[in-house]
C-alpha cells in the first residue's frame, strides 16, 4: 500500500530537531523554522542583522525527518517500546486474547489487506498496573513524563523564557488526574504528549470510514495528513467495513496517541442491531483495541435509564451516536447501560494497557436550544462520579464536553465540569456557537473552541467544513485542522502559556519587514499563505515587494511607517548637525 495523494515529507525551510533528555532514549522531536536576515541600507550599504530559528512543537512523527525511510507495510519506528520493556512489569502474549482478534487474523480472505507486519501484544503482568497515573502516584518520573516536559517547552529557554514545566511537575499533575499522557503499550510508535489545562491545549482530528464511503488506504492518508497539518491525537471512527484492518493500518503509522469509541465496533458486531449488544461482546471489542493500541477510548457510561425520557423534551434529540445507542439500549431492556455496572470491570482491563479512558458526553446538547439542559447536566454529574471511580483503578481520565452552546452558556460548562470532576482534564467538541452556518462549521465550532479552551479546556475536538453533511476529505481534514490549531494556540497566547507568543512575534516582525518568505514559512498553513500572495502579485509589474494588494504601495501603512521612521531619523540626524 502506498500514500501518494499526500507530501509529508517536510516544511518549508524548516528541519526535525531532537532534544536530549536526561532519561534513557528521551529524544524529543521538534521542529526548527529558520529565517532570512532583516536587510537594511545604511550609509548607502548593505546590511544584514539575523534573525534567531524558531522552534515549534512537532506532531507529524518521523514523516518530516529525513532519515527515517518511512514505509506505510512496516510500520513507524517503535522506539518507545524499550521504556515498556525497561519497567520490566508486562509480559509479551503468546496469542491475541480476544475472540474476535483471533477470528480476523485466521479469515484468509482478509489477507489481501491486513497489515503485514504482526506484533505479539504485551500486557501488565498479573497482579501489576501499567498506567503513567500509577506509575506517577508512586513517585516515579517516567521517561514519558519527562518527554513531554520537554516537549511542552519547545526550547524556550533558550529564548530566556521560564517555565514552570518540569517533569517532576507532570508527574504530580498526571498524580492528581489533572493531566492524562495517552500512551497505551501496545503503541510504540506514538510520540508521548500530556493533555492538561496547564499545558498547550491540545486538538483531536476525527477520521474513520462509514458504510457508504472511503477505504483504508484513504483513512491512513487522511491519518498521516492530519499529523502534518498539527493534529495530537486521532480518533478512528470508522463504523463501515473491516474496521479490525483499518485500525491495524492507522496504529502502525500513526505517530499520536489514537482513540476510538468500542460500542461502533460492538454494534458492528451485531449487524447494527441495538437489542443484541451485550457486556461479553462490549468486553472483547474493549481487549482486541487494547491488545491493537488503541490509547484511550470514548465510553458512554454517563447515560443512564433514567435520562432516555430527557431527551423528548429537547429540540435536537440525542446527537451523540454513543449515547443514543446505549439510550436505546435501556429503553428496549429496561436495563441499566452495561458500561455503568461494568465499569470496575473496564477499569480493570485498561490499567493492564495504559489506555485511558474519555467519558463520553452521551447527552451532549445538538442545538444551541438543548445548551445546559438537564439530560447534558445530571449526565455530567455521574461522569464526575465515574472519573473518581477510574481513578481508584489508577486509570488516565478525560472528560468529553459539548457540543452546541451559544457564547453566553459556555463559562457554565467549564466551571461545572472542573466542579463536577475534580479537574480531570476537559475535552470538547467545538463548541459549536451558532446553529446557522453549515458548510462553515468549522468556523462557528472554533470560535467556542477558542473561548472554551481559554476557560481552561484541555483538549478540544476539531469539526471540519462538512460537519452535519458529509464525511470529510482530506481538504476538510486541513481546514478543520487549521481552524484549531488557531483556537488552541489563541487559548494558549491567552493563557500565557510560557513561549506561546515566540512564533506570533517573529512573524510580526517578518511582516512588518516585508520578509515574504519568512511570513509563509512561519504561519500555519504557508503554503496557502503563499498562493494567496503570488496569485495576486503576479499582476503587478514591478519588482518592489513592499507592500501586498490588499492597500497598494501608496496606501501601506507599514510602508508608510517605516518612511516615518526613516524621516524621524533623519531629522535627528539633522538637527544634530544643526
Ligand atoms: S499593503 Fe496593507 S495589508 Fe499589505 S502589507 Fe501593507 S499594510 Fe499590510
Amino acid at each position: 500500500m502506498k500514500i501518494d495523494n499526500i507530501d509529508v515529507s517536510e516544511y518549508p525551510n524548516s528541519e526535525k530537531i531532537y532534544v536530549k533528555g536526561n532519561l534513557p532514549g528521551v529524544n524529543v522531536a521538534m521542529r526548527k523554522i529558520r529565517q532570512y536576515p532583516t536587510v537594511k541600507i545604511e550609509n548607502g550599504k548593505r546590511v544584514e542583522y539575523p534573525n534567531e530559528d524558531v522552534v515549534v512543537y512537532d506532531t507529524s512523527g518521523p514523516y518530516t525527518d529525513r532519515n527515517v525511510e518511512i514505509d506505510i507495510n512496516r510500520g513507524l519506528p517503535r522506539d518507545r517500546m524499550q521504556w515498556v520493556l525497561d519497567r520490566e512489569d508486562t509480559e509479551e502474549l503468546p496469542d491475541i486474547t480476544s475472540d474476535y482478534g483471533r477470528m480476523r487474523r485466521d479469515c484468509r480472505e482478509l489477507d489481501a489487506i491486513r497489515f503485514p507486519v504482526a506484533h505479539r501484544p504485551r500486557r501488565a503482568k498479573e497482579g501489576h498496573r501499567v498506567t503513567q497515573m500509577y506509575y506517577a502516584r508512586k513517585g516515579i518520573v517516567t521517561p514519558e513524563m519527562e518527554y513531554v516536559a520537554i516537549r511542552e517547552n519547545a526550547e524556550c529557554a533558550a529564548k530566556g523564557i521560564k517555565s514552570h514545566i518540569t517533569p517532576e511537575f507532570v508527574r504530580e499533575e498526571v498524580a492528581a488526574g489533572r493531566a492524562i499522557i495517552a500512551s497505551n503499550i501496545n503503541h510504540p510508535e506514538a510520540e508521548p504528549m500530556v493533555i492538561g489545562s496547564r499545558f498547550r491545549c491540545k486538538l483531536n482530528t476525527n477520521i474513520g470510514n462509514s458504510a457508504l464511503s472511503s477505504g483504508i488506504e484513504e483513512e491512513v492518508a487522511k491519518a498521516v495528513w492530519s499529523c502534518y497539518w498539527g493534529g495530537d491525537t486521532l480518533m478512528d471512527l470508522s463504523t463501515g467495513d473491516n474496521i479490525h484492518e483499518t485500525r491495524e493500518w492507522i496504529i502502525r503509522n500513526c505517530p499520536v496517541p489514537m482513540g476510538t469509541v468500542p460500542i461502533y465496533q460492538a454494534l458492528e458486531k451485531v449487524n447494527g442491531r441495538v437489542q443484541d449488544l451485550t457486556w461479553e461482546i462490549y468486553r472483547d471489542t474493549l481487549i482486541e483495541q487494547c491488545e491493537q493500541g488503541v490509547d484511550y477510548f470514548t465510553i458512554h457510561a454517563g447515560v443512564l435509564r433514567e435520562h432516555a425520557q430527557l431527551v423528548e423534551q429537547r429540540l435536537t434529540g440525542c446527537v451523540s451516536r454513543g449515547g443514543s445507542i446505549m439510550t436505546q439500549w435501556c429503553v428496549l431492556h429496561n436495563e441499566e447501560s452495561f458500561l455503568y455496572t461494568h465499569f470496575d470491570e473496564i477499569c480493570e482491563i485498561l490499567n493492564k494497557f495504559d489506555v485511558a479512558v474519555s467519558l463520553g458526553d452521551g447527552m451532549r446538547p445538538g442545538s444551541g436550544h438543548d445548551a445546559n439542559d438537564r439530560a447534558q447536566f445530571l449526565e455530567l454529574e455521574v461522569l464526575g462520579e465515574l472519573t473518581r471511580k477510574a481513578w481508584e483503578h489508577d486509570v488516565q481520565v478525560i472528560v468529553e464536553g459539548p457540543g452546541h452552546v451559544p457564547m453566553h452558556k459556555i463559562r457554565e460548562n467549564m466551571e461545572k465540569q472542573i466542579k463536577e470532576c475534580d479537574s480531570a482534564p476537559f475535552y470538547t467538541l467545538g463548541p459549536i456557537t451558532t446553529d446557522i452556518a453549515p458548510g462553515y462549521d468549522h468556523i462557528t465550532s472554533a470560535i467556542g473552541a477558542a473561548i472554551i479552551s481559554w476557560l481552561g479546556t484541555a483538549m478540544i475536538c476539531y469539526v471540519t467544513p462538512k460537519e452535519h453533511l458529509a464525511l470529510p476529505t482530506l481538504s476538510d481534514v486541513r481546514e478543520g485542522v487549521i481552524a484549531y490549531k488557531i483556537a488552541a494556540h489563541a487559548a494558549d497566547l491567552a493563557k500565557q502559556f510560557p513561549g506561546a507568543e515566540i512564533r506570533d512575534n517573529a512573524l510580526s516582525k517578518a511582516r512588518y519587514e516585508f520578509r515574504w518568505k519568512d511570513q509563509f514559512n512561519l504561519s500555519l498553513d504557508p503554503e496557502r499563505a503563499k498562493k494567496y500572495y503570488l496569485d495576486a502579485r503576479r499582476e503587478a509589474q514591478d519588482a518592489d515587494d513592499k507592500f501586498c494588494t490588499m492597500c497598494g504601495p501608496n496606501f501601506c501603512a507599514m510602508r508608510i511607517s517605516q518612511n516615518i521612521a526613516e524621516d524621524c531619523k533623519s531629522s535627528a540626524i539633522n538637527s544634530d548637525n544643526d
